[in-house]
């Protein structure tokens, strides 16, 4: 029988707690990492993350398992794609973003006190930063400076504003997306949409995927960052109206076009293994939504 529901999410922060703006240890997070796994049996769950490609797969190391794909999975902010473990969509390179992040880890690089304890993997293993963060993807980049000291911090971003800006103005010129308040700037192709596009893929899946024609179908996609809200505008506003039912849940905090709102990620968890189980519980569960 296909299915009636298709549910799409974020991982971190929205299934699992964030690899390092959460404090939660690799260790503590385990249990939820596991039950994230768990939904992989069922064909009309898909992921859509920021992660790379070797992010996702950091999860195979990091709590021994087994490499388990989702049915669908978009990494990247959905630049390459996934249908059960098999990669059908790969967008190829930004030289612009190349260039930025090499001029900048040389020139950050170049600063011993920058670079005091700069150590990546034990950041990711204790949850929480206390250095500087670049990561380079393909049609965008990340970032971030989390020092706790302010002058270092100012100094920090100083020499990143330097090295920057020039790549934002003129012919060929980048994108910039700014979060303050996660002490991060983004970079990304012009015209790029995180998180969109991807619904193509979807639909030349959609028998194997086993989900039923559109008109008849209940989208559900959960997020808890900004780019999470163009991917619930994406499937709300620019698609919706081809489905019977669009849910977007935003996790902890309250996202642009979110329909619904759950206050942490284990809730979430239980909320999607809800929505995946029995067609009764699942009922319920949309019920309850109607009301809210
Ligand atoms: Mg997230």
């Amino acid at each position: 029988m296909k299915s009636s529901v298709l549910v799409l999410s974020d991982i971190d922060g929205t299934l699992i707690p964030h690899p390092f703006l959460s404090g939660v240890s690799t260790e503590d997070k385990s249990e939820d990492v596991a039950r994230m796994f768990s939904l992989f049996e069922h064909k009309n769950f898909g992921l859509v993350t920021g992660r790379r490609k070797a992010g996702f797969e950091r999860f195979f190391r990091e709590y021994n398992m087994a490499e388990t794909f989702p049915a669908f999975l978009a990494v990247e902010f959905a630049t390459h794609v996934s249908v059960f473990g098999k990669w059908v969509v790969e967008r190829s390179q930004n030289s612009s973003v190349s260039r930025l992040m090499k001029e900048l880890a040389a020139e950050i690089g170049a600063y011993s006190e920058f670079n005091e304890g700069h150590n990546l993997a034990q950041a990711l293993q204790r949850g929480w930063f206390d250095t500087y963060f670049l990561e380079e993807k393909t049609l965008c980049a990340q970032i971030e400076g989390h020092f706790p000291d302010a002058e270092k911090l100012a100094k920090y971003f100083a020499v990143v504003e330097k090295i920057l800006n020039p790549y934002t103005i003129g012919a060929g010129a980048l994108a910039v997306q700014s979060f303050p308040s996660m002490r991060r700037i983004d970079v990304l192709e012009n015209g790029f949409l995180p998180k969109c596009g991807f619904w193509p893929t979807i639909e030349s899946h959609r028998e194997a995927l086993g989900i039923c024609a559109d008109s008849e179908l209940t989208v559900v996609a959960l997020g808890d960052e900004h780019y999470d809200s163009y991917m619930f505008r994406y499937l709300k506003n620019d698609l919706g109206a081809r489905f019977k039912r669009v849910y977007t849940i935003s996790v902890s905090h309250k996202l642009n076009y979110a329909t619904h709102w759950c206050p942490d990620t284990r809730t979430a968890l239980s909320f999607v293994e809800n929505v995946l189980g029995s067609g009764e519980v699942r009922q319920n569960v949309f019920a309850n939504m109607e009301k809210l």
